[in-house]
């Protein structure tokens, strides 16, 4: 009896999680909610790789699966599902996989494909002995972002040489005159100075970016840099280059005092410390 009861339950929340799912999906979830919002994220659980019950019960199972997508995510670990763990779940690039290991798997071959490394593989997922791996066995692969910072970073050359005039961190934005967080470092040039590539890498964006105006993205290995407010563009989207080769001519386009470059690391969406 109690049993059809909670099927019934689970096909009522099926048959209205479409419909409901977005205008309750913002609620904050925690133990002891019910909801087709509460089923929606289970599922996203599972979809993830967990193993999980898609009841629409916040229950302990559910808060253990979130905590420990928490602490893989590096957030709060309060088994609260917030915005933030709704972000880190929402975000392929930033989700941790399981992968169940099949008979004949190794970790180098699981490394290729996931695009990272077998030691971060091997230390994310505190293996002993890296060679054997157990079909059954579920390794862990990290976001995006983590296989990343295990690589290591490129050796980077000054784009341009001149003094930094804003450097990376709080500042209050010398136009706009608000509070924000500056996720590049400005150095000052003249006008149509030439901005060299910091590593040999490839172009993934050459175009006009808003506030950032004229700017080049490029990729060295999962690691980006960014150059923005250029008076000229000199490579396009796909190209390869070479450090120190000549990729634009600063400027002061976009939303800029004068002229400088705006020069930024990123992995991902993630901004680091140039000086750093
Ligand atoms: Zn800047």
């Amino acid at each position: 009896m109690r049993r059809s009861v909670g099927i019934c339950f689970l096909v009522l929340l099926l048959l209205f999680a479409p419909v409901f799912g977005g205008a309750a999906g913002d609620r904050v979830l925690c133990v002891g909610m019910r909801g087709a919002d509460v089923a929606a994220l289970q599922g996203l659980l599972v979809e993830l790789g967990h193993e999980l019950a898609v009841d629409g019960i916040y229950g302990e199972q559910t808060e253990g699966v979130v905590k420990r997508v928490q602490r893989l995510a590096g957030i709060k670990e309060d088994g609260i599902a917030g915005p933030d763990t709704r972000r880190v779940l929402g975000d392929p690039k930033s989700s941790i996989i399981p992968y169940t290991v099949q008979s004949g798997d190794n970790l180098s071959q699981l490394a290729r494909r996931y695009n990272t490394t077998v030691s971060v593989l091997a230390s994310y997922n505190r293996l002993s002995n890296p060679d054997r791996l157990l079909a059954g066995q579920v390794i862990l692969i990290p976001p995006a972002s983590l296989a990343v910072l295990g690589r290591p970073r490129p050796k980077l050359i000054w784009p341009v040489r001149g003094p930094i005039t804003s450097g990376y961190g709080q500042r209050v934005h010398p136009i706009t005159k608000a509070r924000h967080f500056h996720g590049g470092i400005d150095i000052a040039v003249p006008q149509g100075t030439p901005v060299k590539a910091a590593a040999n890498g490839r172009v993934i964006k050459a175009q006009a970016m808003g506030n950032y105006g004229l700017g080049i993205v490029l990729d060295h290995n999962g690691y980006t840099t960014w150059y923005g407010h250029n008076s000229k563009l000199l490579v396009r989207p796909g190209e390869k280059v070479r450090q120190g080769q000549t990729i634009a001519q600063s400027g002061r386009s976009g939303l800029a005092t004068g002229p400088h470059l705006d020069f930024r690391i990123k992995i991902g969406d993630q901004t680091i410390d140039p000086l750093k």
